[in-house]
């Protein structure tokens, strides 16, 4: 497949025994391709297999003209504007879009519809991304049961909080509305080890969603076992503390160097502007230092939870 013709609707995976869907989308953010590759590599391995898989797989592609294109966005981030107000103007009939995103947010909000009113059965949401430092994959999730449920199945760490720091994303907006949806940052942009731990966590929602009993046992040898091994000695629950804010015309320069969830000290030098040094504010880990030309988040910290909540 040329990216010329990418799809929407990457595919869809019915099983022979009824059940729940698991809508997965990947290239919210239109140059992190690793997640539309796992989605795709999952149904070809489904089409291959004869897996008792209960209910419907379908994979989409977030936005589509920007991974067209290679981009994190074409005129605005997509991953910012699913706020009640905006999607609610959008989506009123003869509405012209304004610009890319604005006719992908049209595009996708009607598709999502279409899947929603098409089945009978429970829909789950689940968004692959990836980032441009080094570092740990990690799961992004609202402090609900139903999503901490989710990310319990996927060996990584579970941040919290995102919805305070960072609005208007998909999740926060498919949440509001009831449904269950995390996001799993699988690694570096360009980093096969992101496709294989997005894929992994495709296969482990499918067990904690009621899609099939368990992952196939070599994907629990392979990529499973070499995740865990690779995350057991962080924390599994942290918190967003703080966000570091850029514009395009700031001349935000992350220092060299940091790998995502890194330990930082009090007052540690961690990026530059036309203003002078950036310092962390307190203690903490950073978290999805910025060290790509797009983007209006220079960086976050998170702190250490004691322990999972009960879930
Ligand atoms: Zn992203």
């Amino acid at each position: 497949m040329t990216t010329h013709d990418l799809p929407r609707i990457l595919g869809r995976y019915r099983g022979k025994i009824p059940g729940p869907t698991l809508v997965c989308i990947g290239g919210i953010h239109g140059n992190e391709w690793m997640g539309i590759l796992a989605i795709q590599r999952m149904l070809e391995s489904l089409q291959r297999s004869h897996l008792p898989f209960h209910g419907e797989f379908i994979g989409l592609v977030g936005n589509r003209q920007a991974a067209q294109q290679h981009q994190r966005f074409i005129h605005r981030d997509f991953n910012r504007m699913w706020h009640a107000e905006i999607v609610h103007e959008l989506t009123q009939p003869g509405v012209i879009p304004n610009d890319a995103e604005a006719q992908e947010l049209q595009e996708l909000w009607s598709c999502l519809q279409f899947l929603i009113e098409d089945t009978a059965h429970p829909i789950t949401f689940l968004d692959l991304h990836s980032y441009s430092a080094e570092g740990l994959p990690f799961a992004i999730v609202t402090d609900r049961p139903d999503n901490l449920h989710l990310a319990e199945f996927i060996p990584v760490p579970v941040i919290l909080g995102a919805e305070k720091y960072v609005p208007g994303t998909l999740m926060s907006y498919l949440n509001d509305l009831g449904y269950s949806m995390i996001v799993i940052e699988g690694g570096q942009h360009h980093d096969p080890a992101a496709r294989d731990t997005l894929e992994l966590a495709i296969w482990q929602t499918f067990v904690a969603n009621g899609n099939l009993e368990s992952a196939p046992t070599e994907v629990m040898e392979t990529l499973y076992e070499h995740l865990t091994k690779l995350t057991h000695e962080f924390p599994p629950l942290m918190k967003i503390v703080y966000r570091h804010a850029v514009t395009e015309e700031a001349g935000f320069v992350m220092e060299p160097g940091f790998t995502n969830l890194e330990v930082v000290h009090a007052h540690q030098l961690l990026a530059h502007d036309h203003s002078g040094e950036i310092r962390a504010q307190q203690a903490g880990r950073i978290f999805l230092p910025l060290y790509q030309k797009q983007g209006n988040d220079g960086f976050f910290l998170v702190t250490d939870l004691e322990k999972r909540h009960p879930i």
